[in-house]
């Protein structure tokens, strides 16, 4: 499993937000609440790879921004 520091704070305690992969599923999980949202692999792969001069690239930085505002919508 991945884990990775976001560069993010958690909208409910700003507490420090987590990237968080395994086999099959991607989430943002917040490490002092435990907030999280997670997405299926397969979903966030539709929603980020994008076709840039006729290469497949997975674009990270779009999933996390989605999962982010999940996660904001989560908390209202
Ligand atoms: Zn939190």
């Amino acid at each position: 499993m991945m884990r990775i520091r976001l560069n993010l704070e958690c909208p409910k305690c700003g507490g420090s937000l987590f990237l968080e992969e395994d086999s099959n599923r991607v989430s943002v999980i917040c490490g002092r609440c435990g907030l999280r949202v997670s997405w299926k692999l397969r979903d966030a792969a539709r929603r980020a790879l994008r076709n840039i001069d006729g290469s497949l690239l997975f674009d990270w930085n779009s999933v996390i921004d989605e999962l982010y505002l999940e996660l904001a919508v989560n908390t209202q």
